[in-house]
């Protein structure tokens, strides 16, 4: 059917009006419900081989845009609408955001499926449906506060399915209800994210901000993202999750190889089980068990099997974020898990006496990645200076064990959403200058070194860059308050906030330019420094270095002396859609870790594909990106990770202001 006759067709039914006469929201409404019919006429990807991405955070954004786009229908649509007088642009401001990852690690989830379904290879996605997922940011008196963040409306995204799961605490059994999210791929068939459920899901349990009756599993269990892991009930709800998640997926797993008449002794031929971070890990016991509790397994295949069949992504060297459980937590959660746990780590402890890579170590410690590396067969990094890292330095007794398992596979973004979305100026202007090929394939974005000279390019990518920037004006005026100039140079750090990240050190340098704007220094261009990031609400420091950002904005912005040259914005509840605004505008991409610290950072693969220079440590995929881009394109400086990793080492780092005896 023709798509404007479609459209009117649905609008005429959900509200008696035409597309002229919608509001933008009903509209909203009304593509949604089209984009759902188009999809439904989508093949889904068909293989022999499956690959189940499980993974506690999904970071997928608004779906509309992408969806429309990745069907072939966005242009077409776009000018239907705009002969009835609405933007679509405008339709989907609309769209609430899903909430279901705090940073790269879920982002990385959700350019995978995207990345997946567009290559054509069959791939799901398993996770949990959170009803308020990470919090929503607001800003009290210059501090961060966190409220829930209702996405889920009437209509969504999400298919009810009839599936449903028991999953068993002990004698408690909770029942699971399974929602799909449809994942189209970019002129391909449709893959699916599984998000499961409880039935008894309560959002009246949460009163003010996020606080919650952390006890009460049946009811709370999907209500947030992380919530709060800074105590024992904390904890425990999080193992209760994660338990959750894995169980439900590994029947959906099963019934689903069972469906499609494949032996399970052979599971690996069909199926990989990619774990991303240990969140998943307890997968990997849990098929064990299924496996010789119903299928009628010995201990010996079960593990042979699931250890042909797992895969594990670790995302990070910092210590407090490698999982580890007390085994009596687990006993308290899921005591069917724990013989399982202590066969698989039995069988460790047999063949290797070190105590660094035993499963449960002598205080009763479950090492949940070392369950990974031993009963999986792959380890990745995520870029190649963090997997030399974990080869030579965190995980060298493993790598030395396992050789084999060890590989690098360095993060990546969708160009789909990262530029055909967000950057529509940008990916009209590259496609006539190269054709469209590298909308698939990256690496045709190097026939533009062949236009490097070409003036009349260059000048259009400066106009569509300084569009971008008077848009994101315009936007930060409407959002925060805050009137900035489009002809400054943005200067952007937007990530997690996190001392290793260093906004700290970005803070000290606006003060020092502060101080010398005042001694009489100004700069020959104005600056404007835009900051966005969400603290955990456990992480003092991190929302106290929020707090010294908001207090700095205020302070710089209304100083009549300084504020003609520089600016300071931290803009409010940093997300997928805000990035998608911030991103495009950037000249100037802070990417400064200290090195060896971002295991890889994806944010900085964003930033460089829509045209800013970036300034950065020699760090996570800033190495890689170096590489290829030269040092025209991004200024390193600081310590190389391996100095970084022997100041550790030999505890003897000694600050310039130490060194030189500064009052601190
Ligand atoms: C890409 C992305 C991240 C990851 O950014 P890094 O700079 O790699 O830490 C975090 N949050 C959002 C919303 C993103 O889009």
């Amino acid at each position: 059917m023709n798509l404007e006759q479609q459209l009117n067709d649905i609008t005429g039914k959900m509200y008696g009006k035409g597309i002229a006469d919608c509001t933008n929201s009903q509209l909203y409404n009304g593509v949604l419900q089209l984009t759902r019919e188009r999809i439904a006429q989508t093949p889904s990807i068909k293989g022999d081989k499956k690959v189940y991405y499980i993974s506690m955070e999904f970071l997928i954004g608004k779906l509309l845009s992408n969806n429309l786009i990745n069907l072939g229908i966005y242009d077409e649509l776009s000018t239907i609408l705009e002969a009835n007088g609405k933007a679509l642009s405008d339709i989907e401001e609309a769209e609430p955001e899903p909430s279901l990852g705090n940073g790269g690690l879920g982002r990385l989830a959700a350019c995978f499926l995207d990345s997946i379904a567009t290559l054509g290879l069959p791939g799901d996605g398993i996770g949990l449906n959170y009803h308020f997922g990470l919090f929503k940011q607001v800003f009290r008196n210059r501090m961060q506060c966190a409220e829930k963040n209702e996405w889920i409306e009437e209509n969504s995204w999400l298919n009810k399915t009839g599936i449903s799961y028991e999953v068993s605490f002990g004698r408690k059994k909770i029942k699971s209800v399974l929602y799909d999210i449809d994942v189209i791929g970019y002129e391909n068939g449709v893959n699916k994210l599984h998000l499961f459920d409880i039935e008894g899901v309560d959002e009246s349990l949460v009163k003010s901000g996020i606080d919650f009756d952390k006890k009460a599993v049946d009811k709370n269990l999907t209500l947030f993202l992380y919530p709060d892991d800074s105590d024992e009930e904390g904890n425990l709800l999080r193992i209760y999750q994660e338990y959750f998640m894995v169980c439900n997926g590994a029947q959906l797993i099963l019934s689903e190889q069972k469906a499609l008449g494949h032996d399970l002794h052979k599971l690996n031929e069909h199926v990989v089980i990619q774990i991303n971070d240990t969140h998943p890990t307890m997968v990997i016991p849990e098929l064990i068990r299924l496996l010789t509790e119903n299928e009628g397994f010995s201990m010996d295949e079960a593990v042979d099997v699931v250890s042909r069949t797992c895969a594990y992504t670790n995302h990070t060297i910092l210590a407090e974020a490698l999982e580890k459980w007390p085994l009596e937590y687990i006993e308290e959660v899921v005591p069917q898990l724990v013989p399982i746990i202590k066969e698989l780590s039995d069988r460790v402890a047999k063949k290797y006496k070190d105590e660094k890579v035993q499963i449960i170590d002598s205080k009763e410690i479950v090492h949940m990645a070392h369950i990974d590396i031993h009963y999986g067969y792959s380890v990745n990094g995520v870029a190649a200076i963090h997997t030399d890292i974990l080869k030579d330095t965190e995980l060298n007794h493993f790598y030395k064990i396992y050789p084999e398992k060890f590989n690098n596979k360095t993060n990546g973004i969708t160009f789909r959403r990262w530029l055909l979305s967000c950057n529509k100026e940008l990916a009209q202007l590259i496609t006539e200058t190269i054709g469209d090929g590298y909308k698939k394939n990256a690496a045709e974005l190097e026939r533009l070194l062949e236009k490097a000279d070409n003036q009349e390019l260059l000048d259009r990518i400066c106009e569509i860059k300084k569009g971008k920037k008077e848009a994101l004006a315009a936007y930060i005026k409407d959002k925060e308050g805050i009137e900035i100039s489009a002809d400054s140079i943005f200067d952007i750090q937007v990530k997690r906030l996190h001392e290793y990240k260093r906004q700290q050190m970005n803070a000290l340098y606006i003060i020092h330019k502060y101080l010398e704007i005042k001694r009489g220094n100004k700069p020959s261009t104005p600056v404007t420094f835009i900051f966005g990031a969400k603290a955990a609400p456990a992480y003092v420091i991190a929302k106290d270095i929020i707090h010294l950002l908001l207090v700095l904005s205020e302070i710089v912005n209304n100083d009549s002396e300084v504020s003609p040259y520089m600016k300071v914005v931290m803009v409010e509840n940093y997300n997928v859609s805000y990035a998608e605004k911030l991103i495009p505008a950037c000249d100037i991409s802070e990417q400064i870790s200290l090195a060896s610290k971002e295991a890889s950072g994806t944010g900085n693969m964003k930033f460089m594909l829509n045209g800013a220079v970036t300034v950065g440590t020699s760090d996570g995929a800033n190495v890689e990106i170096n590489q290829l881009v030269g040092d025209d394109n991004i200024y390193i400086f600081g310590k190389k990770s391996d100095e970084v990793i022997k100041h550790y080492e030999n505890a003897d780092y000694i600050s310039l202001a130490q060194r030189l005896r500064l009052p601190m």
